[in-house]
């Protein structure tokens, strides 16, 4: 199957064994994703060492992502059979580790009692049962349930971000960090972002040496902030699930579409979440509306679609990612590359100041001309940085891109890039010997044939700091 936009998916109690993990990426898993939201960081590397075994052992790449929790509140636990909690009923909200039940939500945030104020609206799960506080006691909240839900596990508790106090990434976020830059993750996902600084102090260095780092765009001010966050990240992901509680429903197509648009104009990969394969947590086939979600988040311009509860906690993990796989190369199939390429031309995205990055602009908007033009089905990049790939990627090229890299984190980090195969490469030489080398690996890989016309974009040399040569070769 052809299928250029690609699948992230989250590791759960559902997916965590071998065999399971095994099934996701012969299924068409990308990207695997670890929450520290539950769970210690030690069972989330224990995770991570599993997912990098089983991708060995099938000769598959697969990138690794690790998403931090950020300041999220929770509930107390209302059981792994869960509770109804009824419309019209009335709930205590207090601080604490405890069970929750339908009477009485116990919550994890130390500042409840000062931070949430009289009329204010809590949503309790991706939108699974919303509370208006009607009165403020010593002690706890009393809120009405203006929609009741069914409540089970710790679901996350949104209270409006800006009231929460604690700042993102959070102390025990930068902990979670360390440990698994330290055992060499791909990715990192940060929540709750409100600012280019918040993505800042995640303090890592720069990709590819340091993680690709990850702006989750839920609160009303990233949404504000949304051109400095993304020129402070490495890429973006719509979470709609928290955004959804932020803004109002009917604003969130609208969000993600201009999300995306940004993302795009600013070659950042972006990453489109949350409840797009929700029924099949629980049942073997997806709604109708679930299908054209996906199918028009890939027209909107995801680079990525990503499945959480899902695959973490869902009956059949490998048949929801078969199913979004489906899904997406079918809409892929339809995506109207000229419809594309004159969007691209509105968005004004070249950079035509001159530097490294408005060399990339020029030469992939060459590339994809060419390509189009001449009808060539490949384009072999080859990057330092990943920089000129995703650059490339914007186009949405009809050609295949074949992400070539002597850098091993590039190469990793690659696995989000739409309609890219990640290819690493040993040698960092001249452009001859560099073009000389992505055609041999592309041959032996079987990507390209003898006779072939394919286009290579690369540096003049190794010392290049952007892609400055495009070459249409024929293969030998
Ligand atoms: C979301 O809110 O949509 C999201 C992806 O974040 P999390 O799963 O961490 O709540």
């Amino acid at each position: 199957m052809n299928r250029r936009t690609k699948i992230v998916a989250t590791i759960g109690p559902a997916s965590e064994d071998e065999s399971t993990l095994r099934e996701m990426i012969r299924a068409g898993m990308d990207v695997a994703r670890i929450g520290l939201a539950h769970g210690t960081i030690d069972d989330g590397l224990e995770r991570y060492h599993r997912v990098r075994q089983v991708a060995a052992d099938e000769g598959r790449r697969v990138g690794i992502l690790v998403d931090l929790p950020g300041p999220k509140v929770r509930a107390g636990s209302f059981g792994a059979d869960g509770v109804d909690v009824p419309t019209g009923s009335m709930v205590d909200l207090r601080v604490g580790h405890d069970q929750s039940t339908a009477r009485v939500i116990e919550v994890d945030y130390e500042g409840l009692l000062e931070d949430v104020h009289m009329g204010d609206r809590l949503i309790v799960g991706d939108g699974g049962a919303d509370l208006e506080v009607v009165e403020m006691k010593t002690d706890r909240l009393v809120a009405r349930v203006s929609h009741g839900g069914f409540l089970r596990g710790r679901p996350g508790i949104h209270i409006p971000s800006d009231r929460l106090r604690i700042s993102t990434p959070t102390e025990s976020d930068l902990k979670g960090v360390d440990a698994f830059v330290a055992a060499g993750v791909d990715m990192v996902a940060v929540s709750f972002v409100r600012s280019a600084h918040d993505m800042r102090r995640v303090g890592t260095e720069p990709h590819p040496r340091g993680p690709l780092l990850i702006a989750k765009i839920e609160t009303r001010a990233a949404v504000d902030n949304l051109s400095g966050i993304i020129e402070a990240s490495g890429a973006v992901m719509v979470a709609r699930g928290d955004l959804g509680n932020e803004c109002s429903l009917a604003d969130l197509p609208h969000l993600q579409k201009s999300v995306i648009r940004e993302c795009i104009a600013g070659g950042r990969p972006v990453i489109t979440a949350t409840q797009m394969l929700e029924s099949m947590i629980s049942s073997p086939a997806p709604t109708r509306a679930e299908v054209s979600d996906i199918a028009n988040a890939v027209f909107d311009g995801s680079s990525a679609v990503m499945l959480s509860g899902e695959t973490a906690i869902g009956q059949d993990p490998a048949n929801v990612i078969r199913t979004m796989s489906r899904i997406a190369a079918r809409a892929d199939e339809e995506m109207d590359h000229e419809v594309w390429a004159s969007k691209l031309a509105e968005l004004r995205m070249t950079d035509t100041s001159g530097g490294a990055a408005s060399v990339t602009d020029a030469m992939t908007m060459s590339a994809w001309r060419a390509t189009e033009e001449l009808g060539i089905r490949n384009i072999l990049c080859i990057s330092g940085t990943g920089f000129t790939v995703r650059s490339m990627a914007r186009f949405r090229p009809r050609a295949r891109i074949l992400g070539f890299s002597a850098s091993a984190h590039t190469v990793q980090q690659l696995t989000l890039s739409w309609g890219t195969k990640p290819i690493p490469m040993l040698l960092n030489g001249s452009n001859e010997e560099m073009v000389h080398e992505a055609i041999r690996l592309a041959k032996e890989s079987g990507d390209v044939r003898s006779g072939e016309l394919v286009a290579v974009l690369a540096g003049s040399d190794s010392r290049s700091r952007s892609a400055n040569v495009l070459r249409l070769e024929r293969i030998p």
